[in-house]
């Protein structure tokens, strides 16, 4: 049997807090009771909001807690050649366009048709790519992009099904209304997602997919905002013949309004909770994690 592979990969634009912990913390444990392999990822491809002082906090705050984890540590700023090369093989597939209209351009458009036939949301609430770069002619694309115009590149979300056929992960863990078991993934609920752009030849979900898959990452554990997006990370790795980890996604810690805790909020932040002199193990039972 390979062993088990667990991950904790949080991204470098602000402090950890205590949603961080509990995944940091259940990724650490599980590794251990199962004799497996914690690693540490740096998710840091939005180089204009990830800093250096916010990687270094991570490091610190993990080691805080008691987590430790192997060396190397893959830094996706470091691979950007890994996702480029995914990007070619899609393209080669036929499967990826370049849509040119910036966000406040989809704002406009689905602004009209919102109002006349409530245009589709994905589930983040972000309105579904309505564009119509898909059907550019390619003299024209080829024409835009030699004028240095920004683009996306974008999964051209029908061509894909038809390629994959429709696809499952395994969630041990639970969605937001409790699914469990055998889950249908329904990555046409995210539309054209978005997998690259001009100046990043990556999106969190390809560089995702690829990293996993290149470090053997046998178990995803993670928090349930991103269960929805597992549909997509199953479509792309069936499309680029990678393995699928079995899913576990966790609970939310939320804040006193029943939000999701932001980075930017400071009650709850790791740093000041330890500089209230808060112990490891106070962290611990505050997320309900045995110490
Ligand atoms: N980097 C993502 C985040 O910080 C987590 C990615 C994942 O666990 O798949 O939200």
């Amino acid at each position: 049997m390979t062993q088990p592979v667990f991950r904790f990969a949080p991204s470098p634009n602000g402090y950890l807090h205590l949603g961080h912990a509990l995944s940091a913390l259940l990724n650490f444990d599980m590794a251990r009771a199962a004799g497996g392999r914690f690693l540490l990822r740096i998710e840091d491809i939005d180089v204009t909001r990830c800093r250096p002082e916010f990687e270094t906090a991570i490091y610190e705050d993990l080691a805080w807690l008691g987590i430790s984890w192997e060396q190397p540590v893959r830094r996706q700023s470091e691979h950007f050649g890994d996702y480029r090369a995914a990007l070619e093989r899609l393209a080669a597939m036929r499967l990826t366009f370049p849509a040119f209209e910036s966000r406040a351009e989809i704002a406009r458009m689905v602004g009209d048709r919102d109002v006349r036939e409530r245009w589709p949301r994905d589930p983040d609430g972000v309105p579904v790519y309505p564009g119509a770069a898909r059907q550019m002619k390619e003299q024209d694309r080829q024409a835009r992009i030699a004028r240095g115009d920004p683009y996306a590149i974008r999964l051209d979300m029908e061509k894909a099904l038809e390629w994959t056929g429709p696809l499952r992960w395994s969630e041990t863990g639970a969605g937001p209304s409790g699914e469990s078991g055998e889950i249908a993934a329904e990555p046409a609920a995210w539309g054209d997602v978005i997998v690259g752009r001009k100046e990043t030849p990556a999106s969190y979900h390809l560089s995702v997919v690829i990293d996993d898959a290149l470090q053997g990452v046998t178990h995803v554990v993670r928090g349930q905002d991103l269960f929805w997006s597992t549909g997509v990370h199953r479509m792309l790795q069936s499309l680029l013949d990678l393995p699928a980890p079995t899913y576990r996604h966790h609970r939310l810690i939320l804040d006193s309004d029943g939000k999701k805790l932001s980075k930017s909020t400071h009650a709850t932040g790791l740093r000041e909770l330890r500089a209230q002199g808060m112990t490891p193990a106070n962290v611990r039972r505050l997320v309900n994690v045995a110490v």
